[in-house]
């Protein structure tokens, strides 16, 4: 927990970047925050600023429940009844401070070592899969990432696909964690996968956990052909984050009582419970249907519109005989970039680019080193992210500053 995994580096970036002061400013495109939607912001203000004037005593003057407000548990249930047709009781639904914390909790409590000395794992059935992941476990080689297959497409797009041979060669597993639609490659989970992975955790009696934090029903940001399903083996976690509020920390799972419970309880005992402003706001948009139609009406558009000026910039700018590829086909918040050359290397053009004031995250905190040599062409130190929450302006300079750093690397090679 205190080394510098690729969480805690992209966090010192982000703290780097907003307290230097000096003239020229920093093209910051390695950051997760979600863009400046304007609706977005206007949506979570109206709603936070009617919690505060409404509620302050209820809300900010007291304690309330671990498992999440008796408000927002009732939102959350009466929402996904008319989404999906769920019928969610307060033993289906836990909210935290974000889904990062929500996630710890799930693997603290079902992976780990067992009083007979066998090590459960937590297992991320696809890399690259967001790096926040890797400081989930405690415990050394406590996780395991499984390599995906690659298929090329076209001259410059790429995209992975679920090895699930290769997950059902595992053992020792304590918890299934993936990101759908994922970060950093926008890759959203078709059926057949999805189902696959359903029916391996109901084989192995494990819980898989399903991050939405860029999904269905919200924010939406790229194509989602599969939308959230229940089974009682699956605990799907959702967030406001992505949807414009990653400062309020508060984020929610829906599941069977045995994963939930012990989930509420974890929070119970180290966090006490989520704040109860943010959670008052995401009641609010669930209930008044105002988190949809932002979603559907400016998220959605938005990073639609900054994933074709990012497909533009690519094909624009990088050299066009350099073998790049970029992860195709799914939209997201990030560009997933791979350089496939031996000369390129991912920690060496973010320690060039910092030189000329861009951040970009190298690909390699995507993955779990054991991976690493599972994948070919030394596939893993050979992709980085760009986030496209970053101001068009930021995207083009720093797409711009990136391909001159790749002509500066190809002719030192
Ligand atoms: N899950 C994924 C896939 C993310 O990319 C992020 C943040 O970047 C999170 C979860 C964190 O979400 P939250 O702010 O709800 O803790």
């Amino acid at each position: 927990m205190a080394g510098l995994s690729g969480l805690r580096s992209i966090m010192e970036d982000v703290a780097a970047s907003t307290a230097d002061t000096s003239a020229e400013e920093w093209l910051n495109l390695s950051i997760g925050n979600p863009a400046a939607i304007p609706a977005a912001g206007a949506m979570w203000r109206e709603a936070l600023t009617r919690a505060l004037e409404e509620d302050f005593d209820a809300v900010c003057g007291r304690y309330g429940p671990s498992r999440g407000s008796a408000g927002l548990i009732e939102a959350v249930s009466a929402y996904f009844h008319h989404a999906y047709g769920w019928d969610l009781g307060p033993e289906n639904v836990v909210v935290g401070p974000g889904s990062q914390m929500v996630c710890f909790a799930a693997a603290a409590l079902f992976c780990g070592p067992e009083p007979d000395g066998a090590h459960r794992r937590l297992v991320l059935p696809m890399v690259p899969d967001y790096t926040g992941y890797q400081g989930l476990c405690m415990h050394e080689d406590g996780i395991v990432g499984v390599a995906p297959q690659i298929v090329e497409d076209g001259e410059h797009g790429f995209r992975y696909a679920l090895d699930l041979d290769a997950l059902a060669r595992l053992d020792g597993i304590g918890m299934l964690l993936i990101s759908t639609p994922g970060n950093p490659t926008g890759r959203a989970m078709d059926r057949a996968e999805l189902d696959g992975l359903i029916t391996f955790a109901e084989a192995r009696d494990i819980p898989l956990v399903i991050d939405h934090a860029y999904g269905a029903p919200f924010p939406r940001i790229g194509e989602v052909p599969v939308e959230p399903v229940r089974h009682p083996h699956v605990v799907n976690c959702f967030s406001a984050s992505k949807a414009g509020m990653p400062g309020e920390r508060v984020g929610f799972a829906i599941g069977d009582p045995r994963y939930v419970g012990a989930i509420a309880a974890f929070l119970s005992n180290s966090v006490l419970h989520a704040a109860q402003l943010p959670q008052a706001a995401l009641a609010t948009t669930l209930r008044e249907g105002t988190l949809d139609e932002v979603t559907r009406d400016a998220i959605t558009p938005y990073y639609r519109g900054k994933r074709e000026l990012m497909d533009a910039l690519l094909m624009e700018q990088l050299p066009p005989d350099i073998a790049w590829r970029s992860h195709s086909g799914a939209g997201g918040m990030f560009a997933w970039v791979w350089i496939d050359h031996a000369w390129f290397d991912d920690v060496e053009l973010y320690r060039r680019l910092k030189e000329k004031r861009v951040f970009v995250v190298p690909g390699r905190h995507f993955f779990v080193d054991a991976t690493t040599t599972a994948l070919p062409r030394g596939h893993a130190t050979r992709c980085f992210r760009m986030s496209l929450s970053a101001p068009e302006k930021t995207l083009i300079d720093g797409v711009s500053r990136v391909a001159e750093t790749l002509e500066e690397m190809r002719a030192e090679a």
